[in-house]
């Protein structure tokens, strides 16, 4: 097996080319409320000639963007650890900590690895908990009681350092609502990727959630996803990659980074019929007020 860093560069030869080409940057800037760095660096390397340090240059090609800041999110206790480090150490990132829904239910160990995450929840510059939530797409009835569970728990955590909640909820939001209804929400919520329609995404507006919205609003399937949108307040909207996954039009199957943010938030401008640059400004000031400002 090769060394991490030499599967790493592997993959950086193979893929890098395949990264869109920069869009028209934004004029007002915006942040990104979703990323992985870490996996778009494993799984896609860095766009252009990436020579230095990968993340860097991600971070450097969303700022020519006009996306000057972004939230790193955790998906195990590694990836938490890491972006809380990263974190530390650069003025451009917030990071969010957790245990992905997917993951908790294969852990031997979900209470030990649940209490790393709350030890890393304490940390100053960690401003969210997730991702965390449900997903009964990708786990079967088996997992379900461990994937709620750990739900619970994060939720907790939330409440307990009075840091944002970030819900992954993939076919599942009858029974988002209802846990977060039996465990109290914490203050404030935000529904990564939202993938509701417009009657949930009212129900989430009511309740006065966030709704951070990703590339899948740019699909020219994605009618239902644009009517959500379309309701959602400004102030209460996000926008997010979720890189590398979910690349917006025209640019699905390749890889996803914070740089094309534009192509999403342009959409999103229509569906709303708003002015691109107020929109913007109403994100980062909903991202001030959600992760306290960078
Ligand atoms: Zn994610």
């Amino acid at each position: 097996m090769p060394s991490p860093s030499e599967s790493r560069r592997a993959k950086q030869s193979r893929r890098a080319g395949e990264f869109p080409p920069a869009p028209e940057p934004l004029a007002v800037p915006v942040f990104d409320s979703h990323t992985h760095l870490d996996l778009t660096v494993q799984e896609a390397g860095v766009p252009g000639e990436g020579t230095g340090d990968p993340v860097e240059a991600l971070i450097t090609a969303a700022a020519k963007s006009g996306v000057d800041r972004l939230v790193q999110v955790g998906v195990d206790v590694d990836s938490s650890r890491w972006g809380a480090d990263l974190a530390d150490r650069h003025h451009a990132v917030l990071a969010t900590v957790a245990l992905h829904p997917n993951d908790a239910p294969r852990l031997s160990d979900l209470d030990g690895a649940l209490r790393e995450i709350e030890a890393l929840a304490a940390r100053p510059r960690v401003r969210g908990i997730g991702e965390t939530g449900l997903d009964t797409f990708r786990t079967g009835d088996e997992g379900r009681a461990a994937q709620e569970e750990s739900f619970r728990a994060h939720i907790a955590i939330a409440k307990r350092y009075g840091k944002a909640l970030i819900i992954h909820d993939r076919d599942a939001h009858d029974d988002v609502l209802r846990v977060l209804d039996s465990e109290g929400a914490p203050d404030t919520v935000v529904l990564h990727c939202f993938s509701g329609d417009a009657e949930f995404a009212a129900e989430c507006v009511r309740r006065g959630y966030y709704l951070s919205f990703a590339g899948t609003v740019t699909f020219a399937s994605a009618g239902k996803l644009r009517e959500a949108a379309a309701l959602t307040p400004p102030a209460q909207m996000l926008v997010e990659t979720d890189a590398p996954y979910l690349t917006p039009t025209p640019y699905r199957g390749r890889p996803n980074a914070s740089y094309l943010i534009p192509l999403t938030v342009r959409t999103l401008a229509e569906t709303q019929n708003a002015d691109l640059d107020e929109l913007c400004a109403a994100i980062s000031a909903n991202g001030d007020r959600i992760f306290g400002g960078w």
